[in-house]
């Protein structure tokens, strides 16, 4: 390593003090990750009341955070996070003392604009008060997109970088023009190059304009979303700051994820004893009622029930799956089409379908362990994790050949027995790709040769940390 860097990174979400996504399993594990690396690495998010189920000692610093342009005062909390990774979390009764990060299940909160605008503006202000002068400050989505504005006009950080990681363009933090006076942000900067987006005030576009440089997580994604089809209106801003976008393939914390170790499921196992995945997979069948033959594979999906997610291609192809000898567990929440829909179609056929509406952690771990393939049907995925976890479990992936599946599964031939997975290009090909993975599901020796190359195979955070420490030592260079 070049130099040792200080760091800020910032989420609104941080596994596992709180979690919607993938976004806090990151925001979890890479900054452990870079301080192995040698980094004094912080991290800082909101305090909700689900940060005190996270197991961990919270102290509160005594703190009070005076905040630009809002009467409400912010407190701060200090936590740990991995080894020795101090944590801030920002507490303000009145916009973070609720049940669910973002919104009621299928709406946003109203005053999200208010919520983050203050996070954004709290962050550098708990920055100043713990004297912590990071030489970048790695911001991740909307809701941490104000940060590079209100940060160049603030001459304490006038030695501080900024890096805007995107991890999912779909979700912007766009707001009504009248609620620019909320953020404090000067009506000279409603403008295209500023951080006007089709007449709205867009929190991502700021994240997108202002700061140094930008990142997402996987380079196929950094490509995808300079296109009309996956860059949400954005795709021209990304075009033009292309030199300045990098995809990072997200990695795996396998002190969370391996079935060798993982205390949440029922047996442990490995790529050696892969028999003992067997019982795994009887504990599903028990738990879920499901009455099926030695040979009836168990597909799952574990994921946001969200247009993203392709749950359409699912849906249309029910008949077709019904007649199809397989079972599928489905453990989400989201849309209420969505969960009408396998809500019914468990009810139909409740000794091969089984339905888990809420979002339950441990349940996630158990479900990876004792199926046999994963389903990731998306339209589009920015990395994806769930696929990445479903390798180390002997899980084997089945998804659209897009953004980070793209990067992360490899098709599997059965005649080199190379590869982990399988990739479809779009829905008219999913059927055929199901039938291979069918196929070679029959095929005991050849099944198992699938199962250790994907367990095999190493996703762990410390490469795509490297990267990112290059990356941020480049950022401070220009
Ligand atoms: P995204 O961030 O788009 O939701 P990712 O695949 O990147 O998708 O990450 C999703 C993370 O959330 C994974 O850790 C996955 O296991 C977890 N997850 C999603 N839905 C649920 C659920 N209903 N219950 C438990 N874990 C879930």
């Amino acid at each position: 390593m070049s130099r040792k860097l200080k760091i800020l990174l910032v989420s609104a979400e941080v596994h596992p003090f709180a979690k919607t996504g993938g976004l806090a399993d990151v925001s979890g594990a890479l900054p452990p990750a870079l301080k192995k690396l040698g980094h004094d690495i912080r991290v800082i998010m909101p305090k909700y009341p689900c940060t005190t189920q996270a197991g961990k000692e919270i102290q509160n610093l005594k703190a009070d955070l005076d905040i630009p342009g809002f009467s409400q005062k912010g407190t701060l909390f200090q936590s740990e996070l991995g080894d020795k990774v101090p944590i801030y979390l920002i507490e303000n009764s009145e916009f973070y003392n609720r049940k669910h990060l973002y919104g009621e299940p299928g709406s946003d909160y109203p005053d999200n604009v208010k919520r983050f605008a203050y996070f954004c503006r709290a962050v550098l202000e708990a920055t100043k008060t713990i004297k912590f002068k990071p030489d970048i400050i790695h911001c991740n989505d909307w809701h941490t997109g104000l940060i590079p504005l209100y940060l160049k006009a603030d001459s304490w950080f006038s030695q501080t970088k900024t890096l805007f990681s995107i991890h999912n363009l779909g979700y912007q933090g766009n707001f009504p023009h009248s609620s620019l006076a909320t953020t404090g942000l000067d009506e000279s900067l409603f403008h295209e190059e500023g951080i006007e987006f089709y007449g709205q005030v867009s929190f991502m576009k700021g994240g997108l304009m202002f700061a140094d440089t930008l990142a997402t997580v996987s380079p196929a994604y950094s490509q995808e979303i300079q296109t009309p089809e996956l860059g949400f209106g954005m795709e021209g801003i990304l075009q033009k700051r292309s030199t300045h976008l990098h995809g990072i393939l997200n990695g795996v914390d396998y002190s969370v994820w391996n079935p060798e170790t993982d205390p949440l499921i029922p047996v442990n196992y490995g790529p050696t004893s892969l028999s003992q995945k067997t019982q795994c997979r009887e504990y599903l069948m028990r738990m879920f009622s499901l009455r099926l033959n030695k040979r009836t594979p168990i597909l799952c999906m574990i994921t946001r029930l969200s247009e993203q997610k392709g749950i359409d291609l699912i849906m249309e192809a029910k008949a077709v799956l019904n007649k199809l000898d397989i079972s599928l567990l489905i453990l989400g929440t989201g849309e209420s089409r969505y969960e009408s829909f396998f809500q019914q179609w468990s009810k139909e056929r409740p000794d091969h379908i089984a339905t888990a509406l809420k979002f339950d952690e441990s349940l996630g771990h158990r479900i990876l362990a004792g199926s046999d393939m994963l389903l990731m049907p998306s339209r589009y995925e920015p990395c994806g994790l769930t696929q990445m976890y479903a390798l180390k479990y002997g899980t084997v992936p089945i998804v659209r050949n897009i953004g980070g599946l793209k990067n992360s599964i490899q098709e599997f031939s059965d005649k080199t027995g190379k590869g982990n997975g399988f990739k479809f290009p779009n829905k008219k090909y999913f059927l055929k790709s199901l039938q291979k993975a069918l196929s070679c599901f029959n095929q005991t020796k050849t099944w198992e040769k699938l199962m250790r190359n994907g367990m095999g195979k190493d996703n762990s955070w410390e490469c795509s940390a490297k990267q990112y420490s290059r990356l941020y030592q480049k950022i401070l260079r220009s």
